[in-house]
């Protein structure tokens, strides 16, 4: 199940556009076409962010999202008509996370949503989940839970094949030698006679190719480094 957003939106054509894209990208869209009608689905449906007209029949965006943030913090992104910098003053002023005018670009807007919700979701994470966390390009790995996802979609690994990953990607743009990777993976002194590093470094480039992503380099007369530069 995707992430539910809700839509309070009374211009139906757009409110419907911005629903599919969202669909598009993997979440539920919910549509209200009046603030009050917005207020009791947020109540019901406790979405993950708010996109959230100004100019709406019965309540305004204002109200609805002061009355949203009376119990909740999730992120809300306002949606106005009007061009105007007391828009924007106003919109913040309430609690509001970010603020678009129209017309605007539907994909903007998702990747607004999608920048508001990793940022909402980096708040929540215990601190400690945080430290164990890295980033490298398209990839985010967790320590403490073994996760990795490329580009918010989790890819499994296995647990020898995530510490590699893991220890190649914490020392970005860093040459290693065979010896040196197989000593951080493994933790042995010598490397034996078998060729681990090569295999595991062949499998975390397999995977990682299916998703056009080439950071594992190989250094010529030296061993690998990761590394998002071309
Ligand atoms: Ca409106």
């Amino acid at each position: 199940m995707g992430k539910k957003i809700l839509i309070i939106e009374d211009e139906k054509d757009l409110a419907k556009i911005l629903g599919a894209y969202l669909e598009v990208e993997g979440f539920e869209a919910e549509i209200a076409s009046d603030g009050q009608e917005g207020l009791k689905l947020f109540e019901e449906i406790k979405p993950s962010l708010v996109l959230l007209d100004i100019m709406l029949p019965k309540v305004d965006g204002i109200q609805v999202c002061k009355k949203i943030r009376e119990s909740s913090d999730v992120p809300v992104i306002m949606i106005s008509a009007k061009n105007g910098e007391m828009d924007k003053v106003i919109a913040l002023g309430i609690g509001a996370d970010d603020y678009v005018t129209k017309p605007f670009s539907p994909l903007e807007l998702v990747a607004r949503v999608k920048a508001q919700l990793r940022r909402y979701e980096k708040t929540m994470e215990p601190l400690t989940d945080s430290l164990q966390e890295l980033s490298l390009g398209r990839l985010r790995l967790n320590k403490t839970s073994y996760t990795v996802w490329i580009d918010e979609e989790t890819v499994s690994f296995t647990t020898k094949e995530f510490d590699m990953l893991y220890y190649l990607a914490s020392h970005e743009n860093q040459v290693f030698t065979k010896e040196q990777i197989y000593q951080g993976v493994w933790g042995y002194s010598e490397i034996g006679e078998d060729n681990s590093v090569t295999v595991y470094i062949n499998r975390l480039r397999d995977k990682l190719s299916k998703y056009q992503i080439d950071y594992i380099k190989t250094v010529w007369g030296v061993g690998y480094k990761m590394t998002t530069v071309l």
